[in-house]
């Protein structure tokens, strides 16, 4: 047990506390940096085109495109935007060994990276395991995620550069 000096107490309370979590960002810090750093967009691995045909023949994952808001969201903020959010939950809910809720991370709507995770097996381990042969119960390298986030963003490119799919079938008005 360590005896504390009555007098150093006062220089004590105000040294930190090593235990505690880390100190939030200071609001100016905040304003500096308010987003996860932006990936260089322009230097991910080329994505084989063999991918995107295995992708077309699985009626599951052919499924899935960009809606209405989806569309909106990313025409307001932008590829570099929401491609650092994709970065973000790649390098959160994928990249480490044992993701948390793995299986079930990744949300069906609410963000054009979530559908694009879907349709391209990038959504949880398993499917990474499966789609991309990056062995689950390990964590994904630098390298590995980048591929990932090449994956989702030429998945976003096409989805978007084509007409926005019906979520029915609907006669053709020709
Ligand atoms: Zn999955």
């Amino acid at each position: 047990m360590t005896r504390r000096r009555p007098g150093r107490d006062r220089a004590q309370a105000q040294q930190p506390d090593l235990f505690a979590p880390a100190t939030p960002p200071s609001p100016a810090a905040l304003q500096e940096n308010p987003r996860p750093a932006t990936p260089d967009l322009q230097s991910l691995p080329a994505v084989p085109r063999e991918l995107w045909e295995r992708l077309a023949y699985s009626r599951f994952r052919a499924r899935f495109h960009l809606g209405a808001k989806e569309r909106d969201y990313l025409a307001t903020r932008g590829l570099p935007e929401v491609m650092a959010h994709a970065a973000d939950f790649i390098a959160t809910r994928l990249a480490p060994a044992h993701p948390d809720k793995d299986g079930r991370q990744t949300p069906w709507r609410g963000h054009p990276v979530f559908i694009a995770q879907h349709a391209t097996g990038t959504c949880c381990r398993g499917c990474v395991a499966k789609w991309h042969a990056m062995p689950a119960g390990q964590a994904l390298d630098a390298q590995q995620q980048a591929y990932i986030l090449s994956v989702i963003q030429e998945w976003i490119r096409r989805d978007a550069a084509a007409p926005m799919a019906q979520s029915a079938p609907r006669p053709d008005r020709r």
